[in-house]
């Protein structure tokens, strides 16, 4: 008899953005517009005092929960930037926010639990969500401008929600809420009882005219919103992987429990970059201010060729609808749109939304040029694709 694996990671499956970028490395040529890792280079001064670091301290196991010094500097950061009342105990740091996600969703799911995720949706949650034995139900925001309403929250909330998941800025969709739309949200959470889970990772990279409202500020949810965020992609640190959670110091406690007998404890060295991160390197607008300008330039670059593209307010990310070009699946114009220009995009498939494609515009301005004139020959010239 064979052993067999658990049911629920049987359920699982590769990740589109990942099966694309596999096949885009197999293509001469290929453009990359793939993966959310910024281009931009880490801050100099994060660097270069770690390195110092480094060398002057042997690097021990970090306490449970993480630094300290690091949990203090993001309670401040929170209390600055959104007029909160954290502390260092309400604060867990996190091997990236991945990890954090996957804490906090397997420190308060039961077998049979719902969560209620905003479509399209970062495919990391239903994984999580399906891993744990819960159950994710979907609100689709397609025909509300991309951005989640209370009423639709509302609507969906039943006796075995246990948690709704927002991502704002919204990857894949740039879009952002306005605070009044996040205390009306707010309120939905304050007369249930759910948690409200925030994940913030684009919180930094938000374009001119527009700001990040975090439910963080919102004083009567706090002790149900859990926070989470990271310096993946403010400082361009995706590979020291280093994220945090903020919540309730209770959930939080028993949070780190889970952290500590899954990942003991993250990179002490990564700990120490993220507090320079914040002490040193807070302002990331001029790599915000390049990623607007790449952005906007795809926006309407698609738009001209035909696309209906949501117009981003942050993020690195462009979601275009090409049904007025094509009526293939996600999956299938990718692929086409792969070996005829080289030019690697994502499956709206992979976010659960079908007839869309995501472009990651984590490339300089001049290759991005590149790949437009390639789609334009393309497009332009097949006009049945
Ligand atoms: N959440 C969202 C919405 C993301 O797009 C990503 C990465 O692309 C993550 C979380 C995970 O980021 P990290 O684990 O690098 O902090």
């Amino acid at each position: 008899m064979e052993p067999q694996i658990n049911n629920n990671v049987r359920k699982l499956e590769t990740s589109l953005i990942r099966q694309v970028l596999m096949k885009s490395r197999e293509i001469e040529d290929s453009i990359n517009l793939t993966i959310g890792e910024p281009d931009i280079t880490t801050p100099e001064i994060i660097i270069k005092k770690s390195a110092d670091y480094m060398l002057n301290n042997q690097l021990n196991y970090a306490p449970l929960g993480g630094v300290a010094e690091l949990r203090e500097e993001v309670a401040k950061f929170y209390n600055t930037k959104y007029n909160s009342n954290y502390d260092a105990d309400n604060v867990m740091v996190s091997v990236g926010s991945t990890e954090g996600l996957s804490t906090a969703l397997k420190g308060i799911l039961n077998p049979g639990d719902e969560v209620i995720v905003i479509k399209p949706a970062y495919p990391l949650y239903e994984a999580l969500i399906t891993l744990y034995g819960a159950k994710a139900v979907y609100i689709d925001t397609k025909n509300s401008s991309y951005k989640v309403e209370a009423s639709m929250i509302e609507g969906a909330i039943t006796p075995k929600t246990k948690a709704v998941i927002l991502n704002y800025p919204s990857n894949p969709c740039g879009t952002l809420l306005s605070e009044d739309e996040v205390k009306k949200i707010s309120q939905v959470i304050s007369d249930n009882n759910v948690y409200l889970i925030s994940d913030e990772i684009y919180s930094e990279v938000v374009f001119t005219g527009n700001k990040f409202y975090s439910p963080a500020s919102v004083d009567n949810i706090r002790s149900k919103v859990i926070v989470i965020n990271g310096f993946s992609k403010s400082h361009s640190m995706t590979g020291w992987r280093v994220g945090y959670i903020i919540a309730e110091k209770n959930l939080r406690d028993h949070l780190v429990k889970v952290s500590q007998y899954t990942i003991s404890t993250p990179s002490t060295l990564s700990q120490y970059g993220a507090i320079i991160a914040l002490r040193d390197a807070r302002d990331v607008g001029e790599s915000v201010k390049v990623y607007e300008k790449r952005a906007l330039y795809i926006y309407e670059a698609l738009t001209k060729l035909g696309f209906d593209v949501v117009k981003p307010e942050g993020t690195f990310y462009v979601l275009a609808d090409y049904s007025k070009i094509s009526k293939k699946e996600s999956m299938n114009f990718v692929l086409d749109l792969l070996e005829n220009t080289g030019v690697a995009t994502v499956p709206g498939a992979a976010f659960g939304t079908e007839g869309c494609i995501r472009v990651s515009c984590t490339q300089k301005i001049e290759i991005l040029a590149d790949a437009v004139k390639r789609l334009e020959n393309y497009i332009l010239l097949n006009k049945n694709l």
